[in-house]
Formats: structure tokens, sequence, C-alpha cells
């Protein structure tokens, strides 16, 4: 079975966000390189904007990022959103990130968002914007204030080894995602959840793979009405 694979709206990954490319193909959601012109084999990818490159972005890059969103294999918008500490300036951001809300809301694919000391902000985008997709705040390492703030405001969130102990029993097994962001495997990231979680690690695998078959279910309904990766991908 390949890890594309979905059994009625399931994917059986777990890696919300790398910047890795994932071994094997499809195990983890690759981050694209802004720019990169093809999709390496196999991947599930997303592509955006980051914050930090929102500088330069001008209509190639927005037509870059509309370009992979037309892909299946693109499932996400991200990572997108605000840095208080490293970038342009706050409008600058602002301003792009809206941008690529309306291509998530454009091509039905939910948001991965990067929040630097900037959860003000973003709540003020959500509450202003309305989205209809899901939205995830990717490396969460704040405290249970802030992680109550966001789920208040109906955003997901997702953690990766270095979270906040207090947050990850707070937000609880039901409600989180999970992610590398790099080249540490995804099972380094449950091995060090589960203790905190005191919840067996199989358990907590299967929860997150549940939680992440929610987070897309905008996507992974379209691929079962296309059967896109189950036509394509497996029994080969
Ligand atoms: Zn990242």
């Amino acid at each position: 079975m390949t890890p594309f694979r979905t059994d009625r709206h399931r994917m059986h990954i777990i890696d919300l966000h790398t910047h890795n490319i994932p071994e094997p193909a499809g195990s983890a959601v690759y981050c694209l390189p802004l720019g990169v012109t093809e999709i390496p084999a196999g991947q599930i990818c997303s592509a955006g904007i980051h914050p930090w490159d929102a500088e330069t972005a001008g209509e190639e890059q927005f037509a870059w990022v509309e370009r992979m969103l037309s892909l299946d294999s693109v499932v996400s918008v991200g990572e997108v959103g605000f840095d208080r500490l490293r970038g342009p300036s706050l409008n600058i951001q602002e301003a792009v990130f809206a941008r690529q809300v309306e291509l998530s809301e454009k091509y039905g694919k939910p948001l991965v968002i990067h929040s630097v000391k900037s959860t003000d902000l973003l709540l003020a985008m959500k509450r202003e914007l309305c989205p209809a997709m899901p939205w995830a705040v990717h490396g969460f390492r704040g405290g249970t204030r802030l992680a109550g703030e966001l789920l208040d405001h109906g955003l997901s969130i997702s953690f990766g080894v270095r979270s906040n102990p207090d947050a990850l029993r707070y937000v609880g097994i039901d409600r989180m995602l999970a992610e590398t962001d790099s080249h540490i495997g995804i099972d380094s990231v449950i091995s060090a959840m589960a203790p905190v979680l005191g919840i067996p690690a199989d358990v907590v695998t299967d929860r997150l793979q549940s939680n992440l078959s929610v987070f897309l279910e905008p996507v992974l309904a379209r691929w079962e009405k296309n059967c896109i990766f189950a036509s394509e991908q497996t029994d080969k």
C-alpha cells in the first residue's frame, strides 16, 4: 500500500510539514521551495510564499503558487504567515498573507501557518476574512494560553519535537497535528509526545493520522471523487 492511498477519506500519513524530501515518497507533506518547477516524483506537497520572502513576492511568485495549487498532489497552502522577528514590514507580510488566503479558498486547500509573535495579527485576519478552509499553525511552541486562543478561533495546532508539554496536554490527542519540519523522523516526534500525553505510541500514531485526514478533508474528498491517487499510485 502506498502512503497516498485513502480509505474513506483517511490518509496514511502523519507529518503535516517538512522541508526535507520525504522518504518514502508521499510519507509527509513536503513544503516546496519557492519557484521549483517540478514536483519530486510521488510526493504530496504544500506551496506558498513564506513571510520571510514576502518582500520580493511579485506576480511571478503568486503565479507559481497558483500553478502549484492547481495540481492534485499539492494539498495545502504554506507555509504562509507572519513573523515579527524576521522579514519585511508587517504591512507587506499582511498583504502577501491575505492574497494567499484567497488562493487557499479559491483552490479549496487548507492553510499551514508560520506565526512568530503574531497571534494577534493572525486572529484579526481570521476574523476579518472568515475562511472556509481550515487553518493550522505549524511548529507551535507556545504555552496553554496561546494554544487556547488559537483553538477558540477554530485553528488547528501542529506540534514538532520541541513542544511545550503543558500545551501538548492542553490541546490533547483529539485535536493536535504533528510535524517534523526537518530531517528528523516523525517517529521521534511521536516518541517524544507519547509519554507526555500518557498514551501508547501506536495510539498516538493512529490518532494523528485521523487528525491529519480531517484537516485535509477538503482535498481528500476530491481525491476520492476523482480517484486520483487510488488509480494512479496503487497496485503497480
Ligand atoms: Zn517549516
